[in-house]
């Protein structure tokens, strides 16, 4: 990032070190707002910058701006636009993550969410690499903190309050000498990492929790999904216990920051043999071949950056 690095801001493109809210923006003071973080993978050989699952991000990002009452008078297709637009304003030729935020803006007190003219929206892009270990296997402790649960702070919306309940126990985890939290719902089933979907190999077979087990419904988890059809590899959604996590022959964390994390211990038992299992390789070879746009039959996922814009100025 330099200082020409641009921002989407108040309904424009502005350098990053302009975009600045007072500290009596409502979104600051209450977590009224809601965001997406979409990765962009860099593909040397095609010289291409390609957004991973754009248009699924932003289709989730509006219907996190339901629950918050967020109008923001655009289409999915209006917000992927715009990132491309930004992604090429500031030459994105490296791996790279973007954060969309919809955000109440007005400076009113009171938590609430029907104020008018209070919906806004910026967009920034910063470098991004592993966000989790994706290699050597990470140790997981079960978090002593619950997940959020639908009827009190929606799960299924990524709304940026709740992300208090991601930051106790991942911080809990870190203190205790962990890598990351595993978070279970109220009910003492598994949810989720702190901002990970979660899946086991139980007897050759993927489980992942149901939405109904308050997780965020991820996108990674989606592709996970159609991978493992692609290997013919089962799949299925069901409440998880925590003392079946001990007995897994794999486990794994997936989502946009983290990839696909392999879970190596959980609690101090290790997870199989304690290295990272033979389905897990199989799907991160997949993952990381299809988010770089390597993957023929999935080539549909990424969408080019500057593709588009050396098209038009061709035909211009
Ligand atoms: N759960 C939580 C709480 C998250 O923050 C994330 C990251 N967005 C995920 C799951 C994974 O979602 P996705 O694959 O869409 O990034």
């Amino acid at each position: 990032m330099t200082s020409e690095t641009y921002c989407y801001f108040g309904g424009q493109f502005v350098p990053l070190a302009e975009a600045k809210i007072s500290v009596m923006t409502h979104a600051f003071n209450y977590g009224t707002g809601c965001f997406e973080g979409i990765r962009g993978y860099w593909n040397a050989e095609e010289d291409e910058l390609y957004v991973f699952h754009m248009r699924a991000h932003y289709e989730r990002l509006l219907r996190s701006c339901r629950t918050l009452m967020i109008d923001l008078k655009m289409t999915a297709d209006d917000l992927c636009n715009l990132t491309l637009e930004l992604l090429r304003r500031n030459e994105t030729r490296y791996d790279v993550y973007i954060r969309p935020v919809a955000y109440k803006g007005n400076l009113e007190l009171g938590p609430r969410l029907n104020m008018p003219n209070s919906d806004a929206l910026t967009i920034y892009t910063r470098p991004l690499g592993d966000y989790l270990d994706t290699e050597k296997g990470l140790a997981a402790q079960v978090s002593s903190w619950h997940r959020v649960e639908d009827n009190a702070a929606p799960a299924r919306a990524k709304i940026t309050g709740t992300y208090i309940n991601s930051a106790l126990a991942r911080t809990e985890a870190e203190l205790n000498g962990y890598d990351e939290a595993i978070v279970l719902s109220s009910d003492g089933h598994v949810a989720e990492g702190s901002a990970e979907n979660l899946f086991i190999v139980d007897n050759g077979v993927l489980v992942t929790p149901a939405p109904a087990d308050n997780i965020l419904v991820g996108i990674t988890r989606a592709t996970v999904i159609a991978l493992a059809h692609d290997l013919g590899i089962s799949v299925v959604e069901r409440q998880i216990d925590r003392s079946e996590l001990y007995g897994v022959s794999e486990l794994f964390l997936c989502g946009t920051g983290a990839q696909i994390s392999p879970v190596t211990s959980v609690d101090r038992r290790l997870i199989g043999d304690g290295m990272v299992g033979e389905i897990t390789r199989k799907l991160q070879k997949e993952f990381f071949a299809a988010v770089r746009g390597k993957s023929p039959a999935h080539k549909e996922w990424c969408s080019p950056v500057f593709a588009g814009a050396r098209a038009e100025a061709i035909a211009d």
